[in-house]
């Protein structure tokens, strides 16, 4: 399998060429044309195998192929730590210099005034731990209604440090309507229960 098999767009497979893969990895294989199809998924996966362009990679061919609500994020990603978080917005940007989607980091630790400009600039992609997030919607600074690609990264996490109920509130603010993916390394009963609250008909793929 090549990456060319996957469906990407030949911006998206330069940008990968760029990148100095030369093939999908198997989670990517597995996920990317899954992805594509608009398809909920639960990837179980450990960080190394590539999991991070299985979500990004796709993401972004949605994005730049799909309608443009001015100012209103269409994307968010959520991640449980701010390192993560920062990995995933690099990855953002590798992948993505063929396209001009833009996007804001909101994490904790920095000062949220840059975060507001960059959101009332008008986003495409939120990239965000769930602390802060929370924060910035409660002071009415973001907009999640147009949010219709949902990621929850490194689930398994996010149990560990408490925030799942976060979590659960974060879902319902997003539109009902929407695709989700969700990527673990273990399969702990609370996430089992969460993957069957918030996803639907969901692919799963073990890697
Ligand atoms: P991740 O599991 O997303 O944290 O990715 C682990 C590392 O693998 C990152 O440094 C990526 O740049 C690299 N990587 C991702 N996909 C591929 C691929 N198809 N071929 C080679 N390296 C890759």
């Amino acid at each position: 399998m090549s990456f060319a098999d996957l469906g990407l767009s030949d911006e998206l497979l330069r940008a990968v060429e760029g990148a100095g893969y030369s093939d999908p990895t198997p989670i990517q294989a597995a996920a990317i044309p899954s992805v594509l199809m608009m398809r909920d998924l639960i990837g179980i996966a450990q960080t190394g195998t590539g999991k991070t362009a299985s979500f990004v990679l796709p993401m972004i061919d949605i994005l730049a192929h799909g309608r443009s609500r001015a100012r209103m994020p269409r994307s968010l990603i959520l991640e449980p730590t701010r390192e993560l978080a920062a990995q995933v917005a690099e990855n953002f940007e590798k992948y993505g210099v063929n396209h001009k989607l833009s996007m804001a980091l909101l994490i904790g630790g920095v000062s949220m005034g840059d975060q507001v400009k960059a959101l009332e600039k008008g986003v495409d992609v939120l990239i965000a731990t769930p602390g802060r997030l929370m924060d910035l919607f409660s002071r009415g600074n973001i907009l999640l209604n147009g949010c219709d690609l949902l990621v929850i990264d490194e689930a398994d996490r996010m149990l560990d440090m408490g925030f799942i109920p976060d979590i659960e509130e974060i879902c319902t603010k997003l539109p009902k309507s929407r695709q989700t993916l969700l990527f673990s390394a273990t399969m702990p009963p609370p996430i089992k229960k969460l993957a069957d609250k918030f996803l639907s008909n969901p692919k799963t793929i073990e890697v």
